[in-house]
C-alpha cells in the first residue's frame, strides 16, 4: 500500500543492540483499507535480514548496449534456496527462486529478455525483464533512435510517419516495491510465461509493436524478509525525489532509460482493488490534460478487467480521483513512483490488491487462507497488467502523440492548458493545478560549491539538462561567472525540473488532508544558490553536463594553517574523515574548523573526496577536536544521514540502555526515537546522569523534547504543532552555534516549538512562515501555522548539569532528503562535545 506517512510509528528493531520502541502513532483517514500498524513507515526500521548466500555485490551499471538487439540473455547468478523467505508460506515465488525460472524461460523463449538492472542494499540482484518480439541491433538501434527524437526532438518526431507505425511503445511495470506486497511479483511472473510462450497472433503482434518492461520485484530484501522497508529501513515509495536508496536509483535508471508510455506500480493491500488516478491536489507542473485523459480510461478498463475476473472480493474496485474526497489519495509529491513516473512521459497507476496477506494476517490467518488470497491478489496484478498492455496496444498512437506533445511543450516553454470542467467526468475545479514556469534557473557557488554540485549532480541523475557556463554571462539583471550552471526552462522533462526548482505551494487551504508530505523543495532545502529567472532571453554559451565539475580545493599558502566552514553535510564528512584519521583539528567560536598546516596533505584528499573548500587561516586555533562518537536513539533515516556524514553512531534505545550501556567513548547522545527516561530503569538512569555531567546532548521532535524534559536539561517547553502539518518553512537564524550558518529555510513533519525558555537558553531559529507543504490547526484551533509564528524552532543551552543541549523542533534529517540542512545537526553535535 501506499500508506499514510504518519510522523510516528512503531519501531521494531530485531537486532538485540538496536532500540526497541512503541511511540503514539495519529489515526490513519477512515475507508482507506490500513492497518494499523503497517501504515507508519517515518520512523520504522528493518530488520537487517543477514542474506545467507548473498555474494557480495557486483558493481558497475548494466546500461544498454547500442550495438545489441534483443533478446538479451543474461546468465543469472543462482542464490542458494532460503526456507525463510517470507514468500515461500504464500503460497508465492521466493526470491531464490527467480534467477532459475528467468535462466530457463531466456532459454527457451527469444521473446524473453532478462538484465540486472542493480543490486539492492543486500547485495540481491534486481531483475529487468523485457518482454518483446525479436530485435536485430540495427532494428534496436532504430528504437533507441526514436526514442531520443521523441524526447529531445518532438517537432521533428511529431512530423515522423515511420517513428509513429514503427515506435514500439514501451510500458512498464514496477512490482513488490514494497516487499510485504508480494504479488506484483507473481503476477508479473504469469505475464511473462505467457508472452514467452504463447502462440496466439495477436500476442505476437503485440510484442512486435510494444515493448514491455517488468522490474520483477524493485525490493528484494523486503520480499525475502516480509517488511515494507528496503533493508535499510527506507520506503522505496518515498524515495523518488531524493534517491537516496539504490533500488530507487535503479527505478529511477528504468524509467528514465524506458521512457514508458504507461506504467504500473503493484501494491497491495487496500479496499477492494484500487486503481489510480489521484485525488486532487494534482502536481501543479504536470500537462494535465495529456495524463487524466489516458489515465481515467484505461483506469475504467482496469476496473472492468478486476471486476471480470468474478472474485467477490475484488467486485467493487476504488478509483480514487472518482471516489474519495480531496486528498484523501493525492497525486502531490514527486516522491511516489507513479507520480514520479508522469514526469518521464508515463500515463502511470498506483494499483492495490485487495486481500490483505501482510501484518498480523501473515501470522494469524491460517496458510490455506493466505494462499486463497494471494491467489486471488495474483489475478488481480495479472489482469491489471494484461489490460493495460491492449490498451497501450489499442492506443499505441494517441499514445506516442502524447509523450510527443508533453516534451513538446516543455522545449517550447508553452504554458500548461488550462482545463475546463468536465474535461474528463468528475474534473472540477478542486482538480485545477497550475503552475508558472520561470525562464531558467541559475546555480552559482555563492552559498556552497560543494551544494551547488550535488544538486546538479541530482538534476542530471533524473534527466534534467543543465548547461554549465563557458563564459561570463548577464542574465536576470546580473552577472554570473563562468562555471556557473544554467537550467534552461525550454526542455522536455521541465516539469521534473520544476517540481524540483520551484519552492512549491502552500496547498493548506486547498485541502483538508495530505495523504504524504506537501512540500520538499530542493532549491530551498538542498543547500545551493538558485536564481530564478523569469523571463527574457536566455543566450549562454555552454555545454551540457553529465556531472557537475568538482569543486574540492584547498586555497592557501604553503604553511599556513587551513580553516573549512561547516556549511553543509559534506563539510563534515571531510572534517569527520580528517578525525578518523587520528588527527587534531580545532573548532572555532563561530563553528568553523582549523586543520593545523601540517596535515595539509590529508586536507587535500578529503577537499578532493568530498569536494570542499579550505582557506588560509591565521592565529588562534580554537578548541581541540577529536572524533565524536554518537549514541543514537534515532531513526533509519537519521542514522544513514548521521553516518553519511561520518559520525560513529552507536544505536541505543531505552532498553539498550536498561541492560546496561558503556557510555565511556560516548561524546553526544541524539534523541529523536526510541529512548524514553521515564522508563530507565536506576542503574540506566544512574549511568546516564554520570555521562550527562560531561557529554552532550541533541534531541529532535517529540520524543526528543519528551526526554529534555523527563532529563531535566533545558529549561524550554515543547509545544506540539499538529501530527500531520509538513512541509518548506522560512527561518529566522539566530547568531548562536547552530543557527549562524544555518539555510533561511528548514522542514517539518509534525513540527514543534519552545517556549517559556529560562535563562541561559538560546533561540538558534524561529519559525517564520509555511511557504510549501501543507499546515492546518486542530479542530480546537490549536497547533496551526499561526500558533507557530515566531517561535523558536531550534534552541541551544547548557543544562545544570553542565551539559550542552540542543533541541531541534524541525526535520533537519527528514528521509535523506533535506540536505542543506545536515549541517545544523553536524554542528549541534560538534558544539554539544566541545
Ligand atoms: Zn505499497
Amino acid at each position: 500500500m501506499r500508506s499514510r506517512a504518519v510522523l510516528l510509528a512503531i519501531l521494531v528493531l530485531l537486532s538485540p543492540t538496536l532500540p526497541v520502541t512503541v511511540n503514539a502513532a495519529p489515526a490513519p483517514p477512515v475507508g482507506r483499507g490500513e492497518e494499523p500498524g503497517n501504515g507508519p513507515e517515518r520512523n520504522e526500521v528493518a530488520a537487517l535480514d543477514p542474506a545467507p548466500g548473498v555474494a557480495a555485490a557486483a558493481t558497475g551499471e548494466n546500461r544498454v548496449e547500442a550495438a545489441q538487439g534483443y533478446p538479451r540473455r543474461t546468465e543469472l547468478r543462482v542464490y542458494p534456496e532460503n526456507p525463510a523467505d517470507k514468500s515461500i508460506k504464500l503460497g508465492l515465488a521466493p526470491y531464490h527462486s527467480l534467477a532459475p525460472r528467468l535462466n530457463a524461460l531466456q532459454q527457451r523463449s527469444n521473446r524473453v529478455s532478462v538484465e540486472i538492472a542493480g543490486q539492492t542494499g543486500l547485495g540481491r540482484d534486481l531483475y529487468l525483464v523485457t518482454l518483446t518480439a525479436p530485435e536485430s541491433p540495427a532494428e534496436t538501434r532504430r528504437q533507441e533512435a526514436w526514442r531520443d527524437k521523441i524526447e529531445n526532438d518532438p517537432r521533428a518526431a511529431a512530423r515522423d510517419g515511420l517513428l509513429r507505425i514503427g515506435y514500439k511503445t514501451p510500458v512498464w511495470v514496477n512490482a513488490n516495491i514494497h516487499g510485504n506486497e508480494w504479488e506484483g511479483t507473481d503476477g508479473a511472473l504469469r505475464v511473462i510465461d505467457y508472452f514467452a510462450t504463447t502462440q496466439d497472433r495477436e500476442a505476437l503482434t503485440l510484442l512486435r509493436n510494444n515493448r514491455v518492461y517488468l522490474n520483477l520485484t524493485a525490493n528484494p530484501d523486503g520480499r525475502v524478509a516480509g517488511t515494507r522497508q528496503n533493508s535499510a529501513g527506507f520506503d522505496l515509495n518515498r524515495d523518488f525525489a531524493t534517491g537516496s536508496q539504490p533500488e530507487a536509483r535503479a527505478m529511477r535508471e528504468m524509467v528514465r532509460r524506458t521512457q514508458p508510455m504507461m506504467m504500473l506500480d503493484e501494491h497491495g493491500y487496500v479496499a477492494n482493488t484500487l486503481i489510480e488516478p489521484t485525488t486532487p491536489p494534482h502536481g501543479q507542473n504536470y500537462d494535465f490534460d495529456l495524463y487524466i485523459k489516458h489515465g481515467y480510461a484505461n483506469g475504467l478498463l482496469l476496473e472492468k478487467a478486476v471486476q471480470a475476473l468474478g472474485h467477490p472480493e475484488a467486485a467493487k474496485p476504488e478509483i480514487p480521483f472518482r471516489d474519495y474526497p480531496v486528498g484523501e489519495w493525492d497525486g502531490w509529491p514527486p516522491i511516489f513512483t507513479a507520480q514520479y513516473a508522469m514526469y518521464h512521459g508515463a500515463v502511470s497507476y498506483t494499483i492495490e490488491i485487495p486481500m490483505r496477506v501482510n501484518g498480523t494476517d501473515y501470522d494469524t490467518q491460517p496458510v490455506e487462507e493466505l494462499r486463497r488470497r494471494s491467489d486471488i491478489n495474483t489475478d488481480v496484478v495479472e489482469a491489471t497488467i494484461r489490460t493495460t498492455i491492449d490498451y497501450v496496444h489499442d492506443n499505441r498512437r494517441d499514445l506516442i502523440a502524447n509523450q510527443i506533445e508533453m516534451f513538446r511543450r516543455g522545449a517550447a516553454g508553452e504554458a500548461q492548458r488550462v482545463l475546463p470542467d468536465g474535461f474528463v467526468p468528475g474534473f472540477g475545479p478542486e482538480d485545477r493545478y497550475t503552475t508558472e514556469f520561470p525562464r531558467a534557473y541559475v546555480i552559482t557557488n555563492d552559498r556552497s560549491a560543494t551544494a551547488a554540485a550535488r544538486l546538479v549532480d541530482h538534476l542530471v541523475a533524473n534527466d534534467v539538462r543543465v548547461r554549465r557556463a563557458d563564459r561570463p554571462f548577464r542574465l536576470g539583471g546580473r552577472e554570473y561567472p563562468a562555471g556557473s550552471y544554467l537550467v534552461d526552462m525550454h526542455q522536455a522533462k521541465r516539469a521534473l525540473a520544476n517540481v524540483m526548482l520551484e519552492a512549491g505551494a502552500d496547498v493548506s487551504a486547498r485541502v483538508p488532508v495530505m495523504y504524504d508530505i506537501a512540500g520538499w523543495s530542493h532549491r530551498l532545502l538542498w543547500g545551493a544558490s538558485v536564481d530564478i529567472v523569469r523571463g527574457g532571453q536566455v543566450d549562454v554559451r555552454g555545454h551540457d553536463v553529465t556531472a557537475a565539475a568538482p569543486t574540492g580545493s584547498v586555497q592557501a599558502a604553503p604553511g599556513q594553517d587551513l580553516v573549512l566552514a561547516v556549511a553543509d553535510g559534506k563539510d563534515a564528512s571531510a572534517v569527520n574523515d580528517l578525525l578518523g584519521r587520528g588527527l587534531e583539528l580545532g573548532r572555532l567560536g563561530d563553528g568553523r574548523v582549523v586543520v593545523p598546516a601540517a596535515n595539509r596533505s590529508a586536507a587535500v584528499e578529503v577537499a578532493d573526496r568530498y569536494g570542499v573548500r579550505f582557506t588560509g587561516h591565521a592565529g588562534d586555533r580554537g578548541a581541540p577536536l577529536q572524533r565524536r562518537t554518537i549514541a543514537g536513539a534515532v531513526a533509519a533515516d537519521e542514522l544513514k544521514a548521521l553516518r553519511d556524514m561520518g559520525f560513529e553512531v552507536r544505536p541505543v534505545s531505552t532498553a539498550v540502555l536498561n541492560a546496561g550501556f558503556d557510555w565511556s567513548r560516548i561524546d553526544v547522545l541524539l534523541v529523536s526515537s526510541g529512548l524514553r527516561y521515564a522508563d530507565l530503569n536506576p542503574a540506566a538512569r544512574t549511568a546516564l546522569g554520570a555521562y550527562l555531567a560531561r557529554g552532550g546532548v541533541v534531541t529532535r521532535g517529540a520524543t526528543g523534547a519528551r526526554f529534555n524534559t523527563e532529563a531535566g536539561l533545558l529549561a524550554a517547553r515543547p509545544v506540539a504543532g499538529r501530527e500531520d502539518a509538513n512541509g518548506v518553512i522560512s527561518v529566522e537564524n539566530g547568531t548562536g552555534p547552530i543557527g549562524a550558518s544555518a539555510l533561511p529555510h528548514s522542514f517539518v513533519y509534525a513540527p514543534h516549538w519552545f517556549t517559556d525558555l529560562g535563562a541561559g537558553v538560546t533561540v538558534e531559529q524561529r519559525y517564520s512562515g509555511l511557504v510549501a507543504g501543507h499546515w492546518v490547526a486542530r479542530a480546537d484551533g490549536t497547533g496551526g501555522q499561526q500558533d507557530a509564528k515566531g517561535q523558536a524552532s531550534v534552541v541551544s543551552g547548557t543544562s545544570a548539569q553542565g551539559a550542552r543541549v540542543v533541541l531541534f523542533g524541525t526535520e533537519p534529517l527528514f528521509r535523506d532528503h533535506p540536505k542543506g540542512l545536515y549541517a545544523q545537526v553536524a554542528q549541534a553535535v560538534y558544539w554539544t562535545s566541545t
